[in-house]
This record gives C-alpha cells, sequence and structure tokens, in this order.
C-alpha cells in the first residue's frame, strides 16, 4: 500500500484503477517537401478533420457542461479560419518547402507567443488556446491522435495537469475521480504521482486530499465505509428535496443560491434552491475583452429571471475592483485596491457603465422576479443617489413602451463596518439587506480576505461579526427591511441556529450547500 497526498478539492471518496491521461509524444517532424501541392492538400484535410472534431466537441461540452464550456470549441474552429493564421502556413509550405507539421507547429508558436506578449490579460489567456489548435492539428498530420486516456472501464484519471479543452473530451461515464467538478477530486499531489501507478487500485478521498494506492484491508474498510456514508447522506438529502425550510417548531427560513452565471441555474433546480440571493453579474464584465452591452446584459438576466419561473432573483450590480479586475476599465493602479475605486463607487463615477446594466435589468424585470442589489455601500447619500438614477431609468424606459415589473425591490449589500453603523438609516430607503460577511469579515477585523498568512489570526466566527450581524438584522426589522446573509458564513452550519436566533430571514449559499442546509434547519427547534 502507498499513500499521496494532495491538496483535495471536491469532496468524495472514489476508489477503482488509476489510468494516466496521455499526450501525443510532442515530437514534431521537420523535412522539406518536394510537393508542395501534396503538403498543401495535407494540411487542409487536417485542419477540416480538425474542424470536425471541435464540431463534436462542441456538441458533447454542449450537452455536458453547458454553453459556456462549449464556446471554447467554437473559439478553436474559428482560430481554424483566421486568415492569419492559415496563410502563415501555407506561405510556409510554398514558400520554404516546410512540411505540414512542422509549418503548424512554428505558426502556432509565433501567434501564441504573439499573444503572451499582449497588455491585455484576455488576449494573454488566448496563447494557450493556440498551442491547442496547433497540437490537435499536428497530432491529425502525424497520426498520433488525440490525446486522453487508454483505460474502457470507470478509473480514477491521474495526469500532471489538465486543460479545459482535455477535461471535457474525457468520456465523463468513465471518469471516477479527479476531474470534473461534482466528482471527487485532488491537485498538486506533485512527484509522489508516478506512472508505474498506471492501472494500481486506488482509493482517492477529494476531502481530505489523500490517494491510497493498492490499500490494505483496514484502510480499504475505512474508505468504502466512508464512500458508503457519503452515499446514504445524499439519499437522505435527495428525500429532502420539495421539502419546506422550517424549523420544528415552525420558523420558516428562506433559502437562496448564489451563482456567478446562467449556466449555475441548472444546479439551483438540481438542489431545489428557492431562488437567487446572489447572482455577481461580473461573470459579464470579466469575461470579455470591453464592456457587455445592455443587450448582452438583458439576455443574461432576463435567462436567469424566466429560468427561474417566478423566484426571486437578486441580482448584485457590477462588484469590479480589488481582486475582480477587468483591463478594459482602465482603473488607476491603487495603493490599496479593497479599499479603493470598486463596486458602486465605480458606478456612482461612471453614469454610463451603470446606466446600461441598470436599464437591462429593468428590461428583464418584465420575465420574472427580479431585486437589484448594490454592493460595497457606505453611505446613505449613496443610496438615495442610486435610486434617483434608479427612478429615472424607469421613467426613460417607460416613455420608451419598455414593459417592466411594477415593483422591482432594491437592496444593499451589508459588507462595510460603515454600513452596519448605519443600518437604521440605510434600513428605511430600501427593501432588503443581505450581509456579505466576506469582505464585511475583512473590513472588521482589518484583514485581508486573500492573505493566507492571516489564516491564525482571521477568525470567521470572530463575535464582532456576529455583533454586527445582530445590529443589522436590528435596525433592518425596525424598518420592515428584510435580511439575507450571501456571504461564505451563510453555509457554515455550526451558525445556523445563531442566525436564525438572531432573526436572519435569508440565508443564500452555494448549490450544493442547499440541502445540507435544510436538514440543519429542519433539525433545529429554537423556542
Ligand atoms: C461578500 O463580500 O460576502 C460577498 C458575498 O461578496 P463577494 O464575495 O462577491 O465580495
Ligand atoms: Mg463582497
Amino acid at each position: 500500500m502507498e499513500q499521496i497526498f494532495g491538496k483535495g478539492v471536491s469532496k468524495g471518496v472514489a476508489a477503482g484503477p488509476i489510468s494516466f491521461y496521455r499526450r501525443a509524444s510532442g515530437v514534431i517532424p521537420r523535412h522539406e517537401v518536394s510537393d508542395t501541392a501534396a503538403e498543401l492538400e495535407r494540411f487542409r484535410a487536417a485542419r477540416e478533420t480538425a474542424k470536425e472534431q471541435l464540431a463534436k466537441l462542441y456538441d458533447k461540452a454542449l450537452a455536458e457542461a453547458g454553453e459556456d464550456a462549449a464556446m471554447l470549441f467554437e473559439a478553436h474552429q474559428m482560430m481554424l479560419d483566421d486568415l492569419d493564421f492559415v496563410e502563415s502556413i501555407e506561405g510556409m509550405i510554398e514558400n520554404d518547402r516546410v512540411n505540414a507539421e512542422a509549418a503548424v507547429s512554428d505558426t502556432g508558436a509565433q501567434f501564441a507567443e504573439m499573444f503572451a506578449a499582449m497588455d491585455d490579460s484576455y488576449m494573454q489567456a488566448r496563447a494557450a488556446d493556440i498551442r491547442d489548435i496547433a497540437a490537435r492539428v499536428v497530432g491529425i498530420l502525424t497520426g498520433e491522435g488525440e490525446s486522453g486516456i487508454v483505460s474502457d472501464m470507470p478509473c480514477i484519471v491521474a495526469a500532471d495537469d489538465l486543460a479545459p479543452s482535455e477535461t471535457v473530451q474525457l468520456d465523463k461515464a468513465l471518469i471516477l475521480g479527479f476531474i470534473t467538478a461534482g466528482i471527487p477530486a485532488i491537485i498538486s499531489a506533485g512527484d509522489a504521482l508516478q506512472p508505474e501507478m498506471e492501472g494500481k487500485y486506488a482509493i482517492i478521498d477529494g476531502q481530505t486530499g489523500e490517494a491510497v494506492i493498492e490499500p490494505d484491508d483496514a484502510e480499504r474498510e475505512r474508505l468504502l465505509k466512508k464512500q458508503a456514508k457519503e452515499k446514504a447522506l445524499k439519499e437522505l438529502l435527495d428525500q429532502l428535496k420539495g421539502k419546506p425550510n422550517v424549523t420544528k417548531d415552525g420558523r420558516n427560513v428562506m433559502v437562496y443560491c448564489n451563482i456567478g452565471s446562467p449556466a449555475d441555474i441548472d444546479a439551483v433546480l438540481q438542489n431545489d434552491g428557492g431562488g437567487i440571493g446572489l447572482f455577481r453579474s461580473e461573470f459579464l464584465y470579466l469575461q470579455g475583452s470591453d464592456y457587455p452591452t445592455e443587450d448582452e446584459q438583458f439576455e443574461a438576466y432576463k435567462t436567469v429571471a424566466e429560468r427561474m419561473g417566478g423566484r426571486r432573483v437578486i441580482i448584485r450590480t457590477l462588484d469590479i475592483g480589488a481582486d475582480k479586475q477587468a483591463d478594459y476599465f482602465h482603473l488607476d493602479k491603487e495603493e490599496n485596491p479593497a479599499m479603493g475605486l470598486r463596486a458602486i463607487r465605480i458606478c456612482l463615477t461612471r453614469p454610463e457603465v451603470f446606466r446600461t446594466q441598470l436599464r437591462a435589468l429593468y428590461r428583464a424585470s418584465a420575465y420574472g422576479k427580479i431585486a437589484i442589489m448594490f454592493p460595497m455601500i457606505t453611505s446613505v447619500w449613496e443610496v438615495q443617489e442610486i435610486k434617483r438614477i434608479c427612478r429615472n431609468i424607469r421613467a426613460e424606459l417607460a416613455k420608451e413602451g419598455v414593459p417592466m415589473a411594477d415593483k422591482v425591490e432594491l437592496g444593499i449589500m451589508i459588507e462595510t463596518p460603515a454600513a452596519v453603523m448605519m443600518s437604521a438609516e440605510l434600513a428605511r430607503e430600501v427593501d432588503f439587506f443581505s450581509v456579505g460577511t466576506n469582505d464585511l469579515t475583512q473590513y472588521l477585523l482589518a484583514m485581508d480576505r486573500q492573505n493566507p498568512n492571516l489564516a491564525p489570526f482571521c477568525d470567521p466566527h470572530h463575535p464582532a461579526v456576529l455583533r454586527a450581524i445582530r445590529q443589522t438584522v436590528e435596525s433592518a426589522h425596525q424598518a420592515g427591511c428584510s435580511v439575507g446573509i450571501c456571504g461564505e458564513l451563510a453555509a457554515d452550519e455550526a451558525l445556523t441556529e445563531a442566525f436564525l436566533r438572531l432573526g436572519v430571514d435569508e440565508l443564500s449559499v452555494a448549490p450544493s450547500r442547499i440541502l445540507p442546509l435544510r436538514e440543519k434547519i429542519r433539525s433545529l427547534t429554537l423556542g
């Protein structure tokens, strides 16, 4: 028996033989060709085959992983049609009499280098795509074929690293562990992962990051027991679908989901989420190289509203800045970005950006139950200014004859100490609060949420955080304003009882946390 340790990233135990992910050798044949026309034909045929493969991969990814994952393959197909790229390869074959493999590989390397040297981080990231495409065409030309696993039975995939395009190509039915979200996964096992392990039976525990190769009886029993327990828990949780989030003594709690893109709605519906408590709209701003248009945003918000079928969808306006940077915003470099021009501060200083998002949100409000939430609020005047802008936008859309919901609730995130201290006044201005415990904790404790060195000091259960929540709830309820929690702490079952005793009305968590939280709520008696 051998044990290796990495970092568990996706909970669960999986057992089966190991299969290493194989890549083509990477050796590029290089020689001079006499018949350049025939060589051009070889290249063109390989390019067509690559496009056919990519079209199939697009369909597969669309069915299995959704549109976002599939778009990668569409982009790859488009790159194969790029005139500069194709002309460079064909020019090398015709003029330099280079064989197709070498021409594709050299052009791929040149283009990748060019992208990697660009200032824009989005364009830099395209370098990996170019390398991926060149490798595919070279693989077809050399006949080494596609990379992948050789196992034809369910296995645990082992690899030094896997590109997104590589994971999507694997047959999910054969993968017990390691790769896609939702199945047990371990990363960063380092040199301990050895090719001699191919085919050996292993058990991995994605929670602890432990992989046991050829386990002895005791280890096998221990881990398989854990696997059986998890399975039983999953079955138990599945039985909770459709049941209310109600304590033993009858207190109803709203349990909503946090999502980052419309693609997450499947998980929300599968896990029986009662609504969306936080839709982080940043994805629209982070995925492209320019501002998303009003129509692009409208489509995204409308999709979410419609798919949630009348359940409440709280969409947060953009929270760019600090840890979430988009180059095209051209924000000044700041000494202290977490306390800099971010979130609502950007919206209030760039009215056009704010206006575009609000128009899209109000337009989408006709298709479901949308509420709008504003991040990083510190002062009452900010909220009054936001409300003034919202009123103007509603009037503008009404004049244009655009349909909108009669009532669109407005709420704010409580994630700065100032917002807690001002919660009584703020509550009179809005319909709801949602406590962002991730930022609130960092600002209350003055501890950067991204600095791992602060782990020994950063107590997420710090009494200061709980007192801040208490004050927020008291102020809110006095003004008839509801209070949710949408930071990580909302899913912390050790605090569920305390939150409900404080009077929190709604908890918004990752879709996978909905049913465990429901179970917790249903086990409580608040008295
Ligand atoms: C928070 O700060 O708790 C929060 C939910 O917002 P984000 O994590 O997106 O900053
Ligand atoms: Mg926040």
